[in-house]
């Protein structure tokens, strides 16, 4: 071993002492491994730390670059984070987070179970609110299917800042303006259950079916359930005895429990029309 660090030159003093004087150490100009491995470990921690520069490189937070994201659009802690999950680096990032939710100019808020960031309140559009809807949403071939409440007469049921508001409502109007009062909106018929997206949806009236059929008013429903009651104590026997009998009209509504301008009709043949006899109409004729 001592072979191994023996100089050229005869060994001597640093302090040019005697090798007899106490004290003296005879390892001037030889190799000090001991600081060479203690130096290691230092030079070892040092590269360490360039190391972990460079990732803090990797992890630059500024509040201009945060608001600049926010304003785009509601953004996740994580994407602020741009991915990183450390805590150290999380510190860094929250420390311009808080100061700008202080200073009122971001703000959190819950959308579908995850804290996002957004513009405050005052800096919040209708477009960011739209935009925010549709990330609640799964994509289906197309479709934007909400991925909450979607009531069965309502239809999706969301909220951004404020009450829970109509979805399809809401974007209809910001992008295409107010609705009446008796307009609704329809989705296309192979449309996912819930869908919201607004290329899907056109205008209805309240009172058509869903496939855009008129309804019947209430009180043309009501009548025509009333004359199919009062025709169903007839039927072809009594309308053919009604018409052969001479009786008067009033004996035969009694007879048989109908109204007398039901009797009528059937003499008219207004109604129990027999089908396809090529006297039919001569007989409405005549008997009007
Ligand atoms: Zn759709």
């Amino acid at each position: 071993m001592n072979q191994f660090f023996r100089t050229q030159q005869p060994e001597c003093d640093p302090y040019g002492r005697k090798a007899s004087t106490p004290g003296a150490k005879l390892d001037d100009g030889k190799t000090r491994m001991g600081l060479v491995v203690g130096g290691f470990a230092r030079a070892l921690k040092a590269v360490g730390e360039a190391g972990k520069d460079v990732k803090g490189r990797q992890y630059k937070f500024s509040k201009s670059a945060i608001l600049a994201r926010v304003r785009q659009g509601p953004v996740k802690l994580l994407e602020l984070a741009q991915g990183s999950r450390n805590p150290e680096v999380r510190k860094r990032l929250m420390r311009h987070v808080h100061a700008l939710e202080q200073a009122g100019t971001i703000k959190k808020v819950w959308i579908q179970g995850f804290p996002h960031y957004v513009k405050s309140l005052h800096e919040t559009t209708d477009d960011d609110r739209v935009r925010m809807l549709r990330e609640n949403c799964r994509p289906i071939d197309g479709c934007m299917a909400w991925a909450s409440q979607v009531d069965p007469q309502r239809g999706p049921i969301g909220r951004v800042d404020g009450p829970p508001l109509n979805v399809r409502r809401f974007i209809w109007r910001v992008t295409r303006g107010e609705l009446g009062r008796d307009q609704i909106i329809r989705m296309r018929q192979e449309c996912e259950h819930g869908c919201i997206e607004y290329a899907h949806m056109r205008i209805g009236k309240r009172n058509e079916t869903r496939w855009g059929e008129k309804l019947l008013p209430p009180h043309r429903q009501a009548m025509a359930t009333a004359v199919r009651a009062r025709l169903g104590k007839l039927d072809w026997d009594k309308v053919r005895e009604i018409r052969a009998s001479g009786e008067p009209r009033q004996a035969l509504a009694e007879r048989y429990g109908v109204s007398r301008s039901l009797i009528g009709m059937v003499l008219r043949h207004e109604v129990w029309v027999e089908a396809g006899g090529m006297f039919t109409g001569l007989l409405r004729a005549a008997a009007a």
